[in-house]
């Protein structure tokens, strides 16, 4: 078997860290689909969350001239620094304490950032990048497949929820590739998938505040089961739904991203008003 692709697989598998949700990707369909995937030109600031052993990173290389890479598990750095030298800048750091403002502002353009996350803190790291988004070009992950369903899912869908309100008020996205539990190694117990996101611009952005539309997002899908009427009855000294067309007896799926950003908006401005007015 030595040499063979299936030995090939075993060597990568041994040693992989489960705590630092390590799946190693090695179908090479798979690795190219994805870096061909943002159509990257050779000058853009690319930065790879969780390069891993290279799989990935190697791929990316072969379309940009430099890559910024941050990985946590510091037993991987002397393979990357072999592997790839001064065309990889390595940032030995949890992604959750990267401060991506500074990065971007040495790079002087907007990131473009890559990566197949580790699953155990993808939602973490998707709400790291959140407030800093302006600063991206985009964003292109492999995630789950089910939590990438959450992502992009439409109103009145099984997967619509918290999840997608709050990104789909901020980003435009679409599920690029789907992919097989044994093109990793070792092999989830899941399917992924590669979702791509691109940063909403400025003029398109209505949310007037950010954490009174999460608080509202969060209240209406504490309880999917209930009417809205019911879930958002803290806010009732400050919401009007039949205002805003929406009818109370609603439930949180059935509201769509609009309405959620409309809502939280008049609930911004009348707790602004109130307080004025003390
Ligand atoms: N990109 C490689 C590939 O596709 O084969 C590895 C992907 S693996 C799913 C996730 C990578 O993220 C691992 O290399 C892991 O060590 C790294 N990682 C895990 N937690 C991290 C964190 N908090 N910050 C930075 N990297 C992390």
């Amino acid at each position: 078997m030595a040499g063979s692709p299936a030995r090939g697989a075993l060597d990568q598998a041994r040693g992989a860290k489960k705590r630092f949700g390590q799946n190693f990707l090695h179908d090479a369909g798979v690795l190219t689909a994805i870096a061909d995937a943002p159509g990257l030109r050779p000058d853009d600031a690319v930065v790879e969350i969780g390069p891993g052993r290279g799989a990935l990173t190697e791929q990316l290389l072969q379309r940009v001239e430099r890559i910024t890479a941050i990985e946590l598990d510091r037993d991987l750095h002397p393979v990357l620094e072999k592997r790839f030298g001064d065309r990889l800048t390595l940032v030995a750091a949890d992604v959750l304490s990267v401060d991506f403002a500074q990065l971007a502002e040495a790079a002087g353009r907007p990131l473009r950032i890559v990566g197949n996350l580790p699953y155990n803190i993808s939602s973490p790291i998707l709400f790291h990048l959140f407030p800093l988004a302006d600063r991206f070009q985009d964003q292109l992950f492999m995630l789950q497949r089910e939590v990438v369903e959450r992502m992009v899912a439409v109103q009145g869908e099984a997967a619509y929820g918290r999840l997608s309100v709050m990104l789909q008020a901020r980003y435009a996205m679409e599920l690029r590739l789907e992919v097989p539990p044994e093109a990793f190694v070792p092999a989830p117990k899941v399917w992924s998938a590669v979702v791509q996101m691109w940063p909403l611009p400025a003029s398109a952005l209505q949310v007037q505040c950010w954490t009174t539309f999460q608080e509202v997002v969060a209240q209406a899908f504490s309880m999917r089961r209930k009417m809205i009427r019911n879930t958002l009855a803290p806010f009732a000294a400050h919401m009007d739904l039949e205002a805003l067309g929406l009818l109370p007896t609603l439930r949180p799926e059935d509201v769509p991203v609009q309405a959620y950003i409309d809502l939280s908006n008049q609930i911004r401005a009348r707790r602004m008003t109130s307080l004025a007015s003390r």
